[in-house]
């Protein structure tokens, strides 16, 4: 069993994306490394585990990307969904230093494949892990350990020792037992506070209990609550998190990838009350996939309904769950227990203010609604050839992003503006310094490799010093 009684030259919290890659660069800078990962060696990995793919600017095709994305782009991408949210210099230089990551990672033992066909269209901007993202941590735990990293499994964080900005020791709980392990530096990577549903009812009330966690239940937002109550700055909307509509049918927690809807933009989606209430065709999908789960979150019971035909139900990804058919919408009312007057009257309300077009849905076509409000901009056809289909969706949060500040060498801020003389943060956990709203897919595993590669590589020389 890991030694908990050694003094360590680095401490990393967490055992995802974040935490591996500080691990790794620390162990290469030359440090002695202890990595307590709260999950059981089955479920290591957080919110990691279900991952896909990863953003990263590169001037040239690869043998798995189809075309360059400069950093300019990248930029401009960021700041488009973010709607300048983000600290600029510091998103600057994680874009620089995601080109040196695409070419790190391989040699950390990750391997990447060409991108799949799906909903998204990423294959020139991410790179997919070859295997996932559970294939993906295998490969950096293994390169981890043959490095001599200290893995300590089932060992939760639960309490820090700091004084005036810096890190002394941290107390872990592993099994009945209590640690206080110390370390010269400390580099938390242990994620947001997505599923502490008591945390999240502080800013949604009641609507929180609501929730699906996508990920992990492990990222409850210990560590990020210590952090601030011993004088770290906090930066970012404690409400503002990346959230998609998933399948209400999902489990609470760890329902991953394929409880995700991609059918919002064939059909349309109403409320408890038989009620649309946002334009399913705004924008193309991988530029709306992540508003959904909040506009799910706003509706009553925060319970919504994707509804489509028999003539759409080829055309996107299907989900692990089936729909929910009915030969007549009416009947369809009564099966998701929505009010059948209004519903039929919200379908037949839309079918009428349909125009005519050429449907298309990998650009903005012309197939629109007039008269109705909200509209249905792009992507616009009468709902009438039965059978007729339904998913119940409800708010998946994926992860949150209130967060450390940090700064460039990803070294914690305190409140009064000095940096923590040997505390770093890496991953979901200051996230919010450059995600202030909004997502681009394939930046979240952008945030942990590049900033926990800077966090490790930091943390070892602050050790050696
Ligand atoms: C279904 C799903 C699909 C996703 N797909 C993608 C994708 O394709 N591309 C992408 O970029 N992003 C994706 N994301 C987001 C991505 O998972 C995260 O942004 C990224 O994995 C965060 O990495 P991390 O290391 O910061 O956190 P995590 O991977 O969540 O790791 C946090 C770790 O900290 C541990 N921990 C928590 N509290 C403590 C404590 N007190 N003590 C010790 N350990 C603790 C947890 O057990 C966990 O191992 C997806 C998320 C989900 C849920």
């Amino acid at each position: 069993m890991t030694d908990l009684t050694k003094k360590y030259d680095v401490l990393v919290a967490g055992g995802g994306n974040a935490a591996l890659c500080a691990a790794i660069a620390a162990a290469r800078g030359g440090a002695s490394v202890l990595v307590v990962e709260m999950a059981s060696k089955f479920y290591r990995g957080g919110n990691t585990r279900h991952t896909r793919n990863i953003r990263c600017a590169h001037d040239a095709a690869t043998e798995t990307l189809s075309g360059p994305y400069p950093e300019e782009e990248f930029f401009s991408d960021l700041l488009q969904v973010t709607k300048g949210a983000t600290d600029e210099a510091l998103a600057r230089h994680m874009i620089r230093e995601s080109k040196e990551v695409l070419d790190w990672l391989p040699r950390q033992g990750v391997r990447f494949q060409p991108s799949l066909g799906g909903t998204l269209s990423l294959g020139r901007t991410n790179s997919f892990f070859l295997g996932g993202g559970r294939s993906m941590l295998n490969a950096l735990y293994l390169t981890a350990e043959s490095l001599g990293v200290a893995i300590a499994y089932e060992a939760e964080v639960i309490g820090l020792d700091i004084d005036n900005g810096m890190f002394l020791s941290a107390t872990v709980q592993r099994g009945a037992e209590r640690h206080t392990v110390r370390a010269a530096t400390f580099v938390a990577a242990c994620g947001g506070f997505e599923s502490n549903i008591e945390w999240l009812k502080q800013y949604w009330g009641a609507a929180a209990d609501n929730f699906l966690i996508r990920g992990t239940p492990n990222n409850r937002g210990t560590v990020l609550k210590l952090l601030h109550e011993r004088g770290v700055q906090e930066i970012g909307d404690p409400t503002q998190c990346h959230a998609v509509a998933i399948d209400a049918r999902a489990p609470k927690y760890d329902g991953g990838i394929i409880t995700r809807h991609d059918s919002v933009i064939f059909g349309i989606v109403v409320n408890k009350h038989a009620q649309r209430f946002y334009d399913e065709g705004e924008e193309i999908w991988p530029k709306r996939y992540a508003i959904w789960g909040r506009l799910v979150a706003q509706q009553p019971g925060q319970i919504a309904y994707i509804v489509f035909d028999s003539s759409v139900v080829t055309m996107f990804m299907p989900t692990l769950y089936p729909p929910i058919g009915a030969p007549t919408v009416r009947e369809l009312a009564g099966k998701l227990s929505l009010d059948a007057d209004a519903f039929e009257a919200t379908i037949d309300g839309f079918n009428a203010a349909v125009r005519p077009g050429t449907f298309d849905d990998t650009i903005l076509d012309d197939c629109r609604t007039e008269g109705i409000a909200p509209p249905k901009s792009h992507w616009a056809r009468r709902i009438e050839t039965a059978p007729f289909y339904a998913y119940p969706v409800r708010p998946g949060i994926t992860f949150t992003y209130l967060a450390t500040r940090v700064n460039q060498e990803t070294r914690m801020l305190m409140r009064d503006g000095r940096p923590s003389a040997n505390m770093f943060a890496a991953g979901e956990i200051m996230a919010g310094n450059v995600l202030g709203r909004g997502y681009a897919a394939g930046i979240g595993m952008t945030i942990g490799s590049v900033f926990g590669r800077i966090a490790g590589r930091e943390a070892a020389k602050n050790a050696r010093n």
